[in-house]
């Protein structure tokens, strides 16, 4: 089956992106199986249906793995790349940012934060304090 809506104006990415623009972190739920999913689709990765519906998740999760990619301070120093499971089920791939990269642990709980550049919109996490 092809899906010609899957690139235009309205597919899942650009409601994602047109969310966070807005500060909304939302992803899509399955209406049929009632789970979440992460990249953004048309068709329930779980389930197979199109029943989904865009709502607002807590952002908070904890992280499943995570590295640092080393980098000279000259050009930005290290930085940590990581998977996040979000409360809501799905898992995505983010950094943590406010602490020494080197300290991110799994298992570590974290809250979203939506950075808003000029021409894109993601979701970093920080350490969630006294969790
Ligand atoms: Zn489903």
């Amino acid at each position: 089956m092809t899906n010609s809506n899957q690139f235009s104006d309205t597919g899942p990415d650009q409601i994602y992106q047109k969310n966070l623009k807005n500060n909304q972190f939302e992803l899509p739920k399955c209406t049929s199986c009632a789970k979440f999913h992460f990249f953004p689709r048309v068709v329930c990765p779980h389930c197979g249906s199109f029943e989904l519906e865009w709502q607002p998740v807590s952002g908070k999760g904890e992280v499943y793995s995570t590295t640092t990619v080393r980098r000279k301070p000259e050009r930005g120093g290290n930085y940590n790349v990581c998977l996040v499971t979000l409360e809501e089920g799905p898992r995505m791939m983010s950094r943590v940012d406010g602490v020494d990269s080197e300290i991110v642990s799994i298992g570590d709980q974290v809250i979203a934060n939506i950075i808003n550049d000029d021409n894109n919109s993601y979701v970093v996490f920080t350490p969630l304090k006294g969790a």
